[in-house]
């Protein structure tokens, strides 16, 4: 899983302490907390840790839950999902596919046309936001 590899000591330094502990220890960060849950201009959401294109403004929507929302990714490559039964639920985990960061949960509760939410934490992402003309 992930091309690319670095141990835990070298993200560690690389990361902020909140990022780290989202995407390296599979942490949640506390709703209406983080940076993007309530941000919406546009731009594209990129992994924290490699910054591979992970999700599009355009996809992003208010699901009131306090985590930033998307009913798509950018692509279907550049998210990998896997089965999560930690904390006695069964859930289906988002990671990047590029480096494995843990990013959030899938839901099946989204709006229309894809009816998935991806619920991603703020610390795992980082907004390049689009120039405008
Ligand atoms: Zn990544």
């Amino acid at each position: 899983m992930g091309k690319i590899k670095k141990s835990e000591e070298e993200w560690r330094k690389t990361l902020d302490p909140e990022s780290f502990k989202v995407t390296r220890e599979k942490g949640t960060e506390k709703p209406f907390t983080g940076l993007y849950w309530n941000c919406w201009e546009s731009g594209v959401y990129r992994c924290v840790c490699c910054g591979k294109a992970l999700f599009d403004s355009s996809a992003k929507f208010d699901a009131g839950c306090g985590w930033p929302s998307f009913s798509s990714p950018v692509s279907e490559e550049s998210i990998e999902t896997q089965t999560d039964t930690s904390w006695m639920m069964t859930r289906t985990e988002v990671i990047c596919s590029d480096c494995g960061a843990h990013l959030g949960h899938v839901f099946e509760d989204g709006p229309e046309l894809t009816g998935l939410r991806y619920c991603i934490n703020s610390a795992a992402l980082k907004l390049e936001k689009k120039m405008e003309e």
